[in-house]
């Protein structure tokens, strides 16, 4: 039974899961190391919450009583009457190693421990912690109020019963779940990303302008955004790092990043979060960087 959720990281993931989960009316309580992130999560979620109520898919009761669900704080020891903790921080193995080992000595004999990670694989993070069959992937999608799936990735150890309560939370939170297993990218970047890099591809070899490929994704095959829209939207860093993970992990050279991908990242051009990446973002319209 599951009334009180723990996450960790307080990033534009973290803070749309305590979303989620506080309008679900479980207690959650949010940490994260740096306060600014805190403060920023909580004028998110009262922002976000605010256009819900808007629409008029939250009442004003609810959204209240939601936010008041939400406490704060900094570290892993509060998390020690959670019956399930998400971790939802930076994406760096080393980083989310370290706060699982900080993590479980305070953690009740029960509490189940989930994993937002997009790529690193769940059952190596697992095996950093004493509960290995109560360690799961949650693969929520941005921005989580928003979008309806969950991808639920069982590593080896995962037991069928942490896997059916989860499998029940997402859909409890309004959600979809879409079972993967635990290769790399699992799902939805697996297919994704080599998509947005094969239009990298297509802009390098001069095949197409950028303004070109994404009207004929969009126009061409129903895509609500073109791949190089995408990309910029996914933030080029990302999408170059989900790709060294497929290359590396799946020792194909279908999976190798495209040098312009490359470069971009290099320039530190890497989409709407710096205003530059495939499109320039400093006017009223994007306006194509090439
Ligand atoms: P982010 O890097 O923007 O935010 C991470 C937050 O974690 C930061 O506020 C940071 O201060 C905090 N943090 C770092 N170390 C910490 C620690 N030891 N204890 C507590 N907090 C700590 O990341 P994000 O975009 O919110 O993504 C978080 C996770 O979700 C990552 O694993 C990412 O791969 C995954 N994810 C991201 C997206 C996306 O589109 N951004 C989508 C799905 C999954």
């Amino acid at each position: 039974m599951i009334r009180k959720i723990g996450v960790v990281g307080a990033g534009p993931m973290g803070s749309g899961i305590a979303h989620v989960c506080s309008l679900a009316e479980f207690e959650v309580h949010l940490i994260d190391i740096d306060a600014d992130a805190i403060r920023w999560a909580l004028d998110t979620i009262d922002h976000n919450m605010g256009r819900q109520v808007q629409k008029g898919r939250v009442t004003t009761e609810e959204k209240s009583a939601a936010q008041a669900r939400i406490s704060t704080g900094s570290g892993v020891e509060e998390l020690s009457d959670c019956d399930l903790v998400v971790e939802a921080a930076t994406e760096d193995e080393d980083v989310k190693r370290s706060i699982f080992k900080a993590l479980v000595p305070h953690l009740k004999e029960n509490a189940i421990v989930a994993s937002n990670t997009s790529s690193i694989s769940i059952t190596r993070l697992a095996a950093t912690t004493d509960r290995p069959e109560r360690f799961i992937g949650m693969h929520f999608m941005n921005p989580v109020p928003v979008m309806k799936l969950i991808e639920i990735i069982r590593g080896i150890a995962t037991n069928e019963e942490t896997y059916k309560l989860m499998r029940d939370l997402a859909i409890t939170l309004g959600k979809t779940p879409a079972v993967s297993e635990d290769f790399p990218a699992f799902i939805v970047n697996r297919i994704l990303l080599p998509m947005v890099n094969e239009a990298v591809y297509t802009l390098y070899e001069g095949v197409g302008s950028v303004t070109a490929i994404d009207t004929a994704m969009r126009l061409g095959a129903n895509h609500p955004m073109g791949p190089l829209e995408l990309a910029d939207f996914i933030g080029l860093d990302t999408c170059l790092n989900v790709m060294n993970v497929l290359y590396d992990g799946l020792a194909d050279s279908k999976y190798r990043p495209c040098p312009l991908l490359v470069k971009y990242v290099e320039a530190g051009w890497v989409g709407r979060k710096v205003g530059r990446g495939f499109y320039d973002y400093s006017g009223d319209e994007p306006t194509p960087t090439r």
